[in-house]
């Protein structure tokens, strides 16, 4: 039988702590939230809108990093009508550098679509918050409980690995029986009152105590019902997530100049960064002959010969590559990236193809369009050239 009286015959229920231990748990977590809880800027509020952002942008993102990007966010953006009415490129600015944009623009999208059906309001439902674009399961129940103190349960990165940890479950939390295992006893362990509260201390005990590495078991106030602390297989639980294999690219970025304007192109819906302003950029492929390693000098003709017919086809223009800017170096999910940024001169052609997803753009000018981390770079880097006169 579980804690709640259901009945739930899978051999992995029996791992969910009975009553007493969970009266224990529960006791135990919220006193030690009362004593070492953070104050984090969108822990004090009930404001489904501030809790909203900040569960998006904290998805695959760490704390530190989010909160100066919430307080621009908010401060741009006060409310869930000042977003709505934002056009796209302000959003993406605002979560510029942020990564997984599609966050960004699926946020947008659910102001848009609640503003327009629900005059701005959130449903207080965890299911009928994941009807709205970019919202699953977890930041459904984080939206519920800790705005509207539903009794919502929640599994994230950080819980999954309390959780496993609890309940000595050395299978993979990620598969469907583990799953199954994590929410159910997401859900059995949250208390009546003030569920919120205690999914916010299931959280923070993951972050701050229960940590990937080294957990501080000593002090942590759920030792004493912790089946991997007792078998002392806490650092083998939970499973480690297969390591991606690692595949290293070359890709080109071009500067190209007419006059005192550069070209730039917005990334189309279906191009990583869909959305955002970029210089055009071209993978390298395997077919090009070994000589990427050569000189900036030798590499300006090889480059040139061989990004005609690519530059071509994306803008509908002709450059002549004079020169290489720079080399950055970055990873994009599983790809190891090294970016060679070209500088080239304008020869023909019109890239305006009557919309505007293609412009000339002035470099004083750069700091309102939305680019990736890469691209900001390099045009940062051709803003202090122009300023130094070089
Ligand atoms: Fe995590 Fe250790 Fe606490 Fe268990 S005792 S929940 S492994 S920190």
């Amino acid at each position: 039988m579980s804690p709640d009286g259901e009945c739930d015959e899978s051999p992995e229920s029996e791992r969910i702590p009975d009553r007493n231990r969970m009266t224990r748990l529960r006791r135990n977590l919220s006193r030690w939230y009362a004593a070492h809880g953070r104050e984090l800027p969108w822990r004090a509020t009930h404001d489904p809108y501030r809790i909203w952002i900040s569960e998006i942008m904290l998805q695959q993102t760490t704390v530190a990093a989010v909160i100066p990007y919430f307080e621009r966010f908010l401060e741009q953006f006060p409310t869930v009508e000042v977003l709505a009415a934002a056009d796209e490129n302000e959003v993406l600015r605002m979560w510029e550098g942020l990564g997984y944009y599609s966050r960004a623009r699926n946020i947008h999208r659910t102001a848009r679509q609640l503003v327009a059906e629900r005059k701005g309001t959130f449903p207080h439902d965890a299911v009928e918050l994941q009807q709205l674009p970019g919202i699953g399961r977890y930041t459904a129940g984080a939206i519920a409980s800790f705005a509207f103190d539903e009794r919502a349960p929640i599994v994230e990165a950080n819980t999954l690995r309390l959780y496993s940890r609890l309940l000595g479950y050395d299978g993979d939390p990620r598969s469907s029986e583990g799953q199954k295992l994590l929410w159910r006893f997401a859900e059995a362990v949250l208390p009546k009152a003030n569920p919120g509260r205690f999914n916010q201390a299931l959280m923070e005990l993951g972050s701050t105590v229960c940590t990937p590495a080294a957990p501080d078991c000593p002090s942590c106030p759920l030792r004493t019902v912790c089946r991997a602390f007792a078998e002392n297989r806490q650092e083998e639980i939970p499973r480690p997530k297969p390591r991606p294999k690692i595949t290293p690219v070359v890709e080109a970025s071009i500067a190209v100049r007419r006059g005192d304007t550069y070209l730039l192109r917005q990334r189309r819906a279906e191009e990583r960064w869909a959305g955002l302003w970029d210089f055009p950029r071209f993978e390298l492929g395997e077919d090009q002959p070994g000589h990427l390693d050569r000189s900036d000098e030798a590499l300006v003709p090889v480059l040139h010969q061989n990004l005609q017919g690519p530059l071509k086809e994306l803008t509908g223009i002709a450059a002549e590559v004079t020169a290489v800017v720079t080399e950055l170096r970055h990873s994009v999910t599983r790809y190891r990236i090294r970016l060679i940024c070209l500088e080239a001169e304008y020869r023909s052609g019109d890239p305006t193809n009557g919309d505007e997803t293609q412009q000339w753009c002035r470099p004083e000018d750069f700091e309102e369009l939305a680019f990736s981390v890469t691209g900001r770079k390099l045009a940062r880097l051709l803003v202090r050239r122009e300023n130094s006169g070089s």
